[in-house]
């Protein structure tokens, strides 16, 4: 399997744990069901950081035919790998999360500006280069007129903020200590992976981490801000 096919796995395996371990007996708000939008990600997007916890992927990666583990070199490049453009990645993601809640949530079709001036006001702060006058990205847009996303596209990196800051749960107590591990997994288990959408997604994830999410670990994973 290629690093990609993992980190897939790895993602389908959380959704597959939120239901396998849920402690819902209604169905309707069992495992991933009745869990709002821009929450079901956690549980999938968090086991991805498993795949560049040293212990998990030096456990698994190893050679087909020899056993052979992962080269060191590999594993480095796989790190920094994780940080290429990733400011560019961010800034995009925000630009459309930024003009889809512009235009879905606050937007006059009587008022000054046109969809067009709206998207091109906001890539002022969230794009390197401006738009071309010629660009027509808003008609090609699909998720947030087609595509059930319309003032949901934020879901995609609001999802990262609540799981980079989950996985940092585990950091924070230290990714070689096998016990604090076990615990706060246990903790992850018995919230996030058990209680489905019988609570509020806030409820939930306030009764893993003790304190609302904050954002400085999905920093930290893109290599945006220096690792404390
Ligand atoms: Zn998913």
């Amino acid at each position: 399997m290629t690093f990609g096919e993992v980190e897939t796995l790895f993602h389908e395996f959380g959704h597959g744990l939120q239901h396998m371990l849920t402690q819902v007996d209604y169905p309707g708000a069992a495992g991933i069901n009745n869990v709002e939008w821009d929450a079901v990600e956690l549980p999938s997007q968090f086991m991805e950081n498993w795949c560049y916890d040293r212990a998990t992927l030096f456990g698994m990666a190893q050679h087909y035919q020899t056993g052979a583990p992962l080269p060191e070199e590999y594993y480095q490049k796989l790190l920094a790998a994780r940080h290429y453009m990733s400011g560019s990645a961010m800034l995009r993601q925000l630009h459309f999360a930024t003009v889809d809640l512009e235009l879905h949530h606050r937007y006059q079709p009587e008022g000054a500006e046109t969809p067009e001036q709206v998207r091109d006001r906001l890539a002022q702060t969230t794009t390197i280069l401006p738009p071309l006058p010629t660009d027509n990205f808003l008609c090609a847009f699909g998720h947030i007129f087609a595509g059930g996303y319309a003032a949901g596209y934020y879901s995609y990196k609001w999802a990262e903020v609540l799981s980079a800051d989950a996985f940092a749960a585990f950091e924070e107590v230290g990714l070689e200590n096998e016990t604090a591990v076990v615990e706060t997994g246990q903790r992850f288990r018995d919230t996030v992976l058990a209680l489905g959408g019988s609570q509020h997604p806030l409820t939930v994830f306030k009764a893993f981490r003790g304190r609302e999410p904050q954002t400085e670990p999905l920093l930290r994973h893109s290599g945006l801000v220096a690792a404390s």
